[in-house]
């Protein structure tokens, strides 16, 4: 072990247990929960097989009104939840981990549209989301009472399940608890309402009901966000969020603080640094004796090494950390810093939360899979056929592949066509907020530059006569797709004739042969309704050209809601200057309509960036001579369907298995697949 690391590696008492070292891999969203139990016990025994010393479970609905559905959290109604839990307390345990447990009530964050009991909050007001039309039942001091015994029932049955650490859950707006805290949600003129000591009267009973099941057995943590930023009356962290944590300070064991709502404690590398939420949860070490963890999407060991040096955490937290390396622990203790799989910050695992699926991430494939599929985050196992592959392409997908079947024991050799590895990765993280991007690349190149078994050449266009000369049992082709100017997107598959007009797409803006006279017009079209539009804007904003955004949708940046960014992209915009037209449709003749009026839409303009749908490059030009090659050729990923990063990813990396796994794609099969060349 590198000595500098050490202190990371310090058992830390929380109240009556003892975690064996400062990572803590707090409560997230997985996408499994009680529906899919074994998926989830194995995504979380992973983690402390990685190094987690310990491992919490995400938001556990105490009971049938607290009812989440769509979104798959945990549950823990009745006894016969418990060997649900009792089975992923064991496969944490089995590492030498301790398992945590969040016990939690959305109040009006819940639906509890499949068990059908009202929704409780402390006011008769609406739910917090206003686009469902459900309203929260205001609780009477019978219903309160009634609430009490269900978390404290809740406890015992968590304590029986064997967890060592028992959540009470006041954070990201997402509790009830929260909601009687706050005075945007409290209207109460009782006992439970008005006065901060009436707001927090809640939250410290059940605190203290949740002590008196723990009876100095099981730790007792409060996850609490300290601050609510950009929130109308929300807490801030000099104001009620200091309040609460100095009238509390000393009840839990293990202080979990973090900042509201869930788009500000996830905020993406486009809007925030590693340690972002520093400023906000500083102060709570200051005001406790008791352990504290907090998270800021922290990678970097000798931040780790600093913060807790400098008394600012006595634990590290991570969730899209954990996820992108379940086993960074580990590395960090095997010196082995240079391996640790960067979480890049994209959020790619939130937007699945949304959708009710397990998740992905952009940096780890095998997350979510670790049960179905029997994947490990470090690799397949060294499989018993030596075999040499050309990888054609060295975009995310194709080092994908080659790094998995490195690490089988397999020879890569990998051709790129460009000076540089990393395809459309390292082009787009030099757009304006995307430089963490370039971790998938950095990763990857670092694991290849290690071995004797990889080759990599650049400036080396393959074509299909080439693939002859290569000595390969396999050809992996991972060539990656552009984007159309065609006005082809995904609101509109007829291709469109401009008249020869100029089309720009985003890769002229990348490859910076974009040419705008300064002080003219520009419109960036969006019609693929990711990160990519916004980021253009954002470029071409610097160019001294007034920029407009349009979009035929109905909303801005569309899909940017998923990763939870969609609010910040639009303030961003708004604050250089852009001009925003949604429900905008594209003209051939380079003019605009609007949808909803029917009318033309009034857009001065010189210039047109379109953003639209993208065309697989999987195609290998044909020169003179024949296509010789008898050696199977796969593809998969951007360069057949183009799409998302962390996709391409994950089908390369499952190329690579299936390559390794002789039995379930024999090699007849793999010639099938020749791609049109
Ligand atoms: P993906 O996301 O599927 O990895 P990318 O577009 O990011 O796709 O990467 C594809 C890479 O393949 C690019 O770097 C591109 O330069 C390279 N490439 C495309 N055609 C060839 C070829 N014929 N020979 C070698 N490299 C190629
Ligand atoms: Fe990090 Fe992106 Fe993976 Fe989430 S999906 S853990 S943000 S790399």
């Amino acid at each position: 072990m590198n000595n500098s690391f050490d202190i990371l590696f310090e058992p830390i008492a929380i109240g009556p247990v003892t975690a064996p070292n400062r990572f803590f891999a707090v409560p997230h969203a997985t996408g499994h929960g009680w529906n899919q139990p074994s998926g989830a016990i194995a995504l979380r025994g992973m983690k402390a097989e990685g190094g987690w010393g310990t491992v919490a479970v995400q938001i556990t609905e105490i009971s049938p009104d607290t009812d989440m559905a769509n979104h798959p959290m945990e549950r823990i109604w009745d006894d016969g939840d418990i060997p649900r839990h009792a089975a992923q307390v064991e496969a944490i345990k089995k590492h030498g981990s301790l398992a945590a447990i969040e016990l939690g009530h959305g109040g009006m964050r819940a639906r509890n549209i499949t068990s059908g009991e009202p929704v409780l909050g402390p006011s008769a007001l609406p739910v917090l989301r206003p686009e469902v039309p459900i309203q929260a039942m205001a609780m009477n001091l019978n219903d309160i009472a009634l609430f009490r015994e269900k978390h404290k029932a809740a406890a015992i049955r968590a304590k029986r399940a064997g967890y060592d650490i028992l959540y009470v859950y006041a954070a990201h707006d997402l509790s009830l608890l929260s909601h009687f805290l706050s005075v945007r949600t409290n209207r109460r003129d009782d006992v439970y309402g008005g006065s901060f000591e009436n707001r927090i009267r809640l939250l410290r009973e059940v605190l203290q009901d949740t002590l008196e099941v723990a009876a100095g057995e099981q730790a007792v943590a409060l996850r609490f966000s300290v601050a609510e930023p950009g929130v109308k009356n929300g807490l801030t962290h000099d104001g009620e969020g200091r309040d609460v944590v100095e009238a509390l300070a000393e009840l839990p064991d293990l202080w979990d603080v973090n900042i509201s709502g869930w788009p500000n404690d996830s905020k993406t590398a486009q809007f925030s640094l590693e340690g972002y939420q520093l400023p906000y949860t500083d102060f709570v070490k200051s005001v406790t004796t008791k352990p504290v963890v907090g998270v800021g999407r922290f990678t970097s060991p000798d931040l780790m090494v600093s913060l807790v040096k400098k008394g600012r955490l006595d634990l590290i937290g991570g969730a899209r950390a954990s996820i992108a390396d379940p086993f960074l622990p580990t590395k960090i203790r095997e010196g082995r810093t240079d391996e640790i799989r960067e979480c890049i910050g994209c959020n790619i695992c939130v937007s699945m939360d949304s959708y009710g699926l397990p998740i992905r991430c952009t940096q780890n494939p095998t997350i979510s899979e670790e049960w179905r599929s029997g994947w490990h985050p470090e690799g397949p196992a060294i499989s018993k056929n030596r075999r040499s592959h050309l990888i054609i392409g060295a975009g995310p997908a194709g080092l994908e592949s080659a790094v998995t079947l490195l690490k089988a024991g397999q020879h890569v050799t990998i051709a790129e066509a460009r000076e540089e590895a990393g395809g459309r990765v390292i082009r787009e993280a030099k757009l304006p907020g995307l430089a963490s991007w370039k971790r998938v690349v950095d990763h990857r190149l670092q694991i290849l530059s290690q071995s004797a078994d990889a080759d990599l050449f650049l400036n080396s266009r393959l074509s299909a006569n080439d693939l002859a000369e290569f000595d390969a049992d396999t050809i992996v082709l991972a060539t990656g797709a552009h984007w159309r100017r065609d006005g082809v997107g995904s609101t509109n598959f007829q291709p469109i004739d401009f008249d020869n007009k100029k089309v720009w797409t985003p890769d002229d803006v990348m490859d910076g042969s974009v040419e705008l006279d300064p002080g003219s017009t520009v419109v960036v079209y969006d019609d693929d309704h990711f990160y990519m539009a916004s980021a253009i804007t954002e470029q071409l904003s610097q160019t001294g050209c007034k920029i407009i955004y349009a979009t035929p949708m109905p909303t801005i940046a569309t899909w940017t809601d998923q990763t939870l960014e969609q609010a910040a992209i639009i303030e961003r915009l708004v604050g250089l200057g852009v001009a925003l037209f949604p429900n905008t449709k594209l003209n051939p003749d380079l003019s605009f309509k609007n949808t909803l009026a029917g009318q033309p839409q009034n857009i001065e303009q010189a210039d047109l960036v379109f953003v639209g749908a993208r065309q697989p490059d999987n195609r290998l030009s044909l020169e003179p001579g024949q296509f010789t090659t008898k050696k199977p050729v796969l593809q998969a990923g951007d360069c057949v369907a183009p799409g998302i990063i962390q996709a391409a990813v994950l089908s390369r990396h499952t190329i690579a298995r299936k390559i390794l796994n002789e039995h379930e794609l024999p090699t007849d099969k793999l010639r099938d697949q020749i791609p049109v060349l």
